[in-house]
């Protein structure tokens, strides 16, 4: 036993993945639904981010400017406080040194003298005594004590510059700085302080509102955490209190690095970017700020401006992404459009060319196939199957009284009526003209094909309203099977024919099913062309007479002669079954010859007498009529045989006139031209229309011996038939009614005025020898 071992050749592929029969896992990205959403939300994605970085850098390059922009102000600051304090100090030193050298009357004016005192309109230098009684004073009005002030305090016990609280000036309208040193007696003992005094505004007097904004921040800050002065925009302040500690840090000692701090500033609730520095060689400390507010304005309006130039290229791309996207989709659209059309052409033609276009049902090329398909089948599974081939009995009629229109719409509902007959399994198909076929796949018994067969002849059978008038139209049925019947698709048509015409045969509106002992005299077999050729010489042709009679005296007028063949095997052949093969292969010619004479030689040997004239008839086929040497032959019989011409009658049918209409007018009015009688036969069975038979007068018409028996149905079938006759009566002197074969008929015939008639009512045909001599 073989284990489950992979096909040689092919190692290892059990184990590898299949690749999938759909398409791509990302092939739908390509549709136009989900790529143009899917871009637009890519680049909006790079877009938007880009925006935001840009943005950030905005604001981080404003942070870091801000942050620069404090360190510098607060260094220069710092230097320009110092500067001043200095200033301030080397007064105050100048003053004790002049004090202690000219004393305090003299020492201030001395002093000014050598142009080193601080400019008078904006500092005011005086001298207390050791009660704080001033003294002396660049300001005449500068009098008063000021033992109270805490400048003046600091320097009883102190030795370095004091810098006092701001106090209200004397104006009211703003603050004094005041910085003072102690002046000392002689011995060292206390003798006073030199006093600087300056308006506070003056140390914050480096605030320039372009570069620092509306809330930027000047302040200068004492040990003892009170603001001396500061200056937000126009906005003065003194004697604000905080906590040193937390404004000035740590890390302020650091003179390269000032710390920015960003916070809201305790003293006025604004946010800013804030650095403060203590001075070395002076109680105070400098604090800078930027507001954050202000300093970010250039960044946010940039910010601003980035915002929405994205959003409107955010809008634009949108835009042109919906537009492409539009239509790209409606290109998308177009194509599938197109292609559906094409797919719905193809369809069209393919069910074109496999259906007739006036019924819709199948037409011979698909029915062939399918009945093909079914013969496979029923070979392989060995079940029989069943052709009913369906002709209509009267169709031809109906077209010509009521037209095309009528017969096409008659047609269309009998296509109906037939598919609803039979099962959704059945195939109901138009081989043309009023000839239907029905296939049967299954149940073939006999039982079942019968009740099939009678369920069409009913619904078939069923009245008709055409062209505001109802109708009644019959079908004929022949039937053959498989295997019984035949084998093949041809037979199986053929013999379903034969077995058709074998129901038109016997009264039609009826169905047959094949009989292979008669059906089949399987003439083909027997090499019927071989036969035929033969048979004239061998004498196996005869020729039998039918009575017409005139239907008034009931006398015999006229006998119709009709051709047999006595076959040695077959017995007797009717011309049904070999007219056809003699028209084909011409053998006609000579038997129409013989016919023709022997006719004649009848009629002279036989016809009773003088007064009594019996007219004989005989049929011509088109191809007789076709014959060039026609004429010459007939007058050659009639020459031969000296029969009176007028006693003969040449019979055409309607198709027969109309395949060459004016050769055969031509020959028709030859043939009358030498005596002999003209009549048009089965007048009723056929296409041809009432103006092209106008165009010749003939002497007698043949009214179809189907036109005849359908008189028998109903009032309008009468009307018909009357209709029928009447118009025979306007192409021809005499009007023939054929097929009679019932006395119902002869006296509806003797009423409709109706010349003479003929039909197995009267006499079947005979052969000669029986006719009275
Ligand atoms: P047709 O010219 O219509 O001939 C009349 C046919 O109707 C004959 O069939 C005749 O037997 C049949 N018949 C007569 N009375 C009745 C009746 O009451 N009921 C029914 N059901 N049938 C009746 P037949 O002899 O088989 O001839 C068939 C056709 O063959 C003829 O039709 C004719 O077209 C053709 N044919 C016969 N003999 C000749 C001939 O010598 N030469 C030519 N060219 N054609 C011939
Ligand atoms: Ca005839």
């Amino acid at each position: 036993m073989n284990g489950p071992e992979t096909a040689p050749g092919t190692p290892g592929t059990a184990q590898a993945p299949r690749p999938s029969p759909r398409r791509p896992r990302w092939g739908h990205l390509s549709e136009p639904r989900v790529l143009f959403p899917l871009l637009s939300v890519l680049l909006l994605g790079v877009l938007w981010t880009a925006t935001v970085g840009l943005m950030r850098q905005e604001y981080a390059n404003s942070r870091a400017a801000a942050i620069a922009a404090t360190q510098k102000i607060t260094e220069t600051y710092e230097a320009q406080i110092v500067r001043s304090l200095r200033e301030i100090d080397r007064t105050l030193g100048a003053v004790a040194y002049a004090y202690s050298l000219r004393g305090s009357r003299l020492a201030l004016p001395e002093l000014n003298g050598r142009g080193l005192l601080l400019p008078p309109f904006l500092f005011t230098i005086s001298i207390t005594d050791r009660d704080g009684n001033l003294i002396a004073s660049t300001r005449d009005d500068q009098t008063g004590n000021v033992a109270d002030a805490d400048y003046f305090q600091a320097q009883q016990g102190g030795t370095v510059l004091a810098a006092g609280l701001p106090i209200p000036d004397a104006q009211g309208s703003g603050q004094v700085l005041s910085f003072s040193r102690r002046l000392e007696e002689p011995d060292g003992g206390f003798a006073g302080v030199a006093v600087v005094s300056v308006d506070a505004s003056y140390f914050v007097s480096g605030y320039e509102p372009t570069a620092m904004g509306e809330q930027g921040f000047l302040g200068l800050l004492g040990h003892d955490g009170i603001f001396r002065v500061t200056r937000s925009g126009e906005a003065i302040t003194s004697g604000t209190r905080v906590s040193y500690d937390q404004v000035v840090s740590q890390g302020s000692d650091d003179l390269d690095m000032t710390p920015v701090t960003l916070a809201v500033n305790p003293w006025d609730g604004v946010r800013r970017y804030t650095a403060a520095r203590a001075l070395f060689e002076f109680p105070l400390a400098v604090v800078v700020g930027l507001s954050a507010d202000e300093q970010l304005i250039p960044a946010r309006t940039q910010a601003r401006r980035y915002w929405q130039r994205s959003a409107a290229a955010s809008v634009a791309l949108l835009g042109v992404m919906a537009l492409l996207g539009r239509l790209s989709w409606q290109l998308q659209q177009s194509r599938q459009r197109e292609a559906q059309e094409q797919i719905e052409h193809a369809k069209r033609v393919e069910y074109m060319a496999h259906h007739d276009n006036l019924t819709g049902l199948p037409n011979r090329g698909f029915f062939s196939e399918l009945l093909n398909q079914s013969l496979a089948a029923a070979k392989r599974y060995q079940h029989e199957l069943a052709v009913l081939f369906l002709d209509l009995d009267r169709f031809k009629l109906i077209n010509d009284t009521l037209g095309h229109d009528a017969g096409d719409d008659l047609l269309k509902q009998v296509a109906t009526r037939l598919s609803s007959a039979v099962r959704e399994s059945d195939v109901v198909s138009r081989l043309g003209g009023d000839e239907f076929v029905v296939l049967l796949p299954e149940q073939c018994d006999e039982a079942s094909l019968i009740a099939v067969a009678q369920r069409i002849l009913e619904a078939v059978g069923k009245p008709y309203v055409l062209a505001g008038n109802e109708f009644r139209v019959t079908v004929s049925i022949g039937i053959s099977r498989y295997p019984d019947d035949a084998e093949d698709e041809q037979s199986l048509l053929k013999n379903a024919d034969i077995a058709m015409y074998r129901a038109k045969e016997s009264g039609r509106n009826n169905f047959q099913i094949y009989r292979a002992e008669t059906d089949a005299l399987s003439l083909e077999r027997l090499n019927l062309e071989a036969a035929l050729r033969l048979a004239l010489e061998r004498q196996e042709f005869s020729v039998y007479y039918q009575d017409q009679l005139d239907l008034g005296s009931g006398e015999v007028t006229g006998m119709e002669a009709l051709l047999r063949w006595r076959h040695p095997q077959l017995g007797l052949v009717l011309p049904r079954q070999f007219l056809p093969l003699a028209e084909e292969t011409g053998l006609i010619l000579p038997i129409g010859k013989w016919v023709m004479e022997t006719v004649c030689r009848d009629c002279v040997a036989q016809q009773p007498s003088e007064d009594r004239r019996v007219t004989r008839i005989v049929n011509l086929s088109a191809r007789q009529l076709a014959d060039d040497h026609l004429l010459r032959d007939l007058s050659d019989i009639l020459r031969r045989t000296g029969i009176d011409p007028s006693l003969l009658e040449v019979g055409i049918t309607e198709e027969v006139l109309l395949k060459d209409m004016p050769r055969v007018v031509e020959i028709l009015a030859d043939i009358r031209a030498l005596g002999v009688r003209v009549a048009i036969d089965n007048f009723g069975a056929s296409y041809s229309s009432l103006s092209t038979l106008r165009q010749f007068r003939f002497d007698t018409v043949n009214i179809d011996r189907s036109v005849i028996r359908d008189a028998a149905h109903s009032a309008e079938d009468r009307r018909l038939t009357e209709a029928t006759i009447a118009m025979g009566k306007r192409l021809a002197f005499t009007v023939v009614a054929e097929g009679v074969e019932t006395e119902e008929q002869a006296t509806f015939l003797r009423a409709a005025s109706c010349d003479k008639a003929q039909g197995f009512l009267f006499g079947h045909p005979q052969p000669r020898e029986q006719l009275p001599v």
